[in-house]
């Protein structure tokens, strides 16, 4: 969906976000095209047909198919080298899409990629997910590092855009304190406010409940609890964990990384005991 949107900015249309139905849609076209390949459904009849199914409406659609490109970045590439395919993703009549990817070992091209296009509507709304919270975010935070979303309303329900920095203004990422950050989208304008502070750094935090782990042949994690200056901090927000060598008896190492105005690292070594 980035990189869809990607392409239509640098050809000047704005991005399209995507619905529940329409994802839906995706989800069962593209195990469809593992058993045919082709905008003809297995039972005959048109694609279209799984955007009624799943309950989404439309005036304009259009489908995308590809197979055998083992990632998003691939099957762009041939898409957009494409006339028909290219002409969908830089349709001005589109304003929502869906993306659908199943993997087959056992079908001739494995990689199947859908992506369908509905449009074209008028917004009644548009607001930003969680704006109702002032959430903090260290200096130098992009708009796009931040992972805020723009909900949308429109005839075809609630549709959701990540939010971007072209449709962003009024943020100054370096500068801290209280910030309002207004979006202007297809006519539409809403804001929300973040807190931009310095970075804190959770390298002096205290982590407990690392536990030794036996080993079962799958990835072993911790749910460590991470205290800094006497607060609990959350997985997600605060921190994001990552492994090395956590597939293998011996010795593995969790990586607790500093989120949202943390910043930092801190490294656990546990052991995998054998069975
Ligand atoms: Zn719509």
């Amino acid at each position: 969906m980035k990189l869809v949107n990607k392409e239509r900015k640098e050809n000047g249309l704005p991005p399209l976000s995507v619905t529940e139905k329409l994802q839906k849609a995706n989800d069962v076209r593209a195990k469809e095209i593992s058993q045919v390949f082709s905008h003809t459904r297995p039972d005959g009849s048109a694609c279209f047909t799984a955007l009624s199914e799943a309950g989404e409406s439309y005036s304009f659609a259009g489908e995308n198919i590809a197979a055998g490109q083992a990632s998003p970045e691939s099957v762009m590439d041939s898409w957009m080298n494409s006339e028909g395919h290219r002409a969908n993703i830089l349709s001005k009549d589109f304003t929502h899409m869906g993306i659908g990817y199943y993997y087959n070992k056992d079908g001739s091209y494995r990689y199947y990629w859908t992506q369908m296009f509905t449009g074209a509507c008028t917004l009644d709304s548009i607001s930003v997910e969680g704006a109702s919270k002032i959430t903090s975010y260290k200096k130098g935070t992009s708009i796009a590092g931040m992972n805020r979303v723009l909900v949308l309303e429109c005839q075809h329900g609630t549709s959701y855009l990540p939010l971007t920095s072209d449709l962003c203004s009024g943020y100054k990422k370096d500068t801290t304190g209280t910030q309002t950050i207004k979006i202007s989208y297809q006519g539409k304008t809403a804001s929300f406010q973040v807190k931009v502070v310095k970075p804190v750094s959770i390298s002096k935090a205290k982590v407990t409940n690392i536990k030794t782990k036996t080993y079962n042949g799958k990835a072993q994690t911790q749910s460590p609890k991470v205290v800094l200056d006497g607060k609990v901090l959350k997985k997600g927000t605060d921190y994001t964990l990552s492994y090395k060598n956590n597939k293998k008896v011996g010795t593995a190492t969790v990586i607790i990384t500093g989120k949202g105005k943390y910043s930092g690292t801190i490294t656990k070594n546990f052991k995998i005991k054998g069975k």
